[in-house]
């Protein structure tokens, strides 16, 4: 059978205390342009251990940008990134090592086509973390179970709708044990009906802990999963409040224009 994570709907995990800890990923003062533009500005944010974050923000505000500077996919100008307090290294080894620690999902799934659902969970545990294939593919079959497709292991990509897709995705990062999961508007290129099922893993991983940083436009997770939420608009963090004030009270025009055009 089909079935989507059985805590669809459940309440998110109590919220981690923030300043407790080395928290899992810590920007501070970070810079990037693109040429003349300056996409992201100063940009100072925590998240901790357990910590889900959702980010907002009109298209071109800088939200890839962001996710995709926390593990140095995109190189930074200026400011210094941590993960769980070790700082990222601009590359070599070292960049390799921590990036494995950030698992990325992506709008576009980008499994590999040639290759089962199980080879794809399988391939970066085995070839960059040297997992004895066996046990990477007793872990995968475990993670696949865990996204609720368990039974389509040995199908390819193709043969998958955009959902279960997804969730391979999913269970693809979480083969490399990653300490922090950055979501980059993961259901933006599904069909509607599809887009729950997702959704619903992502509240599974959220209830159990998983430190997140969320890009998305489904306010319904940032209301009910998420621990914070911070808006992006021009580059920069323009608030960071709880997802109940944010919606409730926005304190800045910019965030009440964005949210009369979304809601
Ligand atoms: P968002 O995800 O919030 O829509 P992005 O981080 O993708 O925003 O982009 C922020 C700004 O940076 C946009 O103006 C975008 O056009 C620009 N941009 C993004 N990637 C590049 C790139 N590789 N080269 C030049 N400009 C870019
Ligand atoms: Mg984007």
């Amino acid at each position: 059978s089909d079935e989507t994570a059985p805590d669809a709907g459940a309440p998110p995990a109590p919220a981690p205390t923030p300043g407790s800890g080395t928290p899992m990923v810590r920007m501070a003062g970070v810079d990037k342009h693109f040429g003349d533009l300056h996409v992201l500005r100063d940009i100072d944010l925590e998240v901790a251990r357990g910590e889900v974050v959702v980010v907002l923000g009109p298209s071109g505000s800088g939200k890839s940008t962001l996710c995709r500077a926390i593990n140095r996919l995109e190189p930074i100008d200026g400011g210094t990134i941590e993960i769980d307090g070790v700082p990222l290294p601009a590359e070599g080894r070292e960049l390799a090592k921590l990036r494995s620690d950030v698992g990325m999902v992506f709008q576009q799934f980008n499994l590999f086509a040639h290759m089962t659902i199980l080879d794809n969970v399988t391939l970066a545990p085995t070839r960059v973390r040297g997992v004895p294939k066996g046990e990477a593919q007793e872990r995968a079959r475990a993670l696949l179970d865990r996204v609720g497709i368990g039974d389509q292991s040995g199908k390819y990509p193709a043969q998958l709708s955009g959902g279960q897709q997804q969730r391979v995705a999913i269970a693809r990062a979480l083969a490399m044990e990653p300490k922090v999961m950055l979501f980059d508007e993961p259901t933006s290129a599904l069909d509607p009906e599809m887009v729950g099922e997702v959704i619903d893993v992502m509240g599974g991983l959220a209830k159990d802990g998983m430190t997140m940083v969320v890009v998305t436009h489904e306010m319904g997770f940032a209301r009910r999963a998420a621990h914070r939420v911070v808006f992006m608009a021009d580059g920069e963090i323009v608030e960071d409040t709880t997802p109940d004030s944010f919606f409730s009270r926005p304190a800045t025009e910019r965030a009440r224009d964005f949210l009369g055009k979304i809601l």
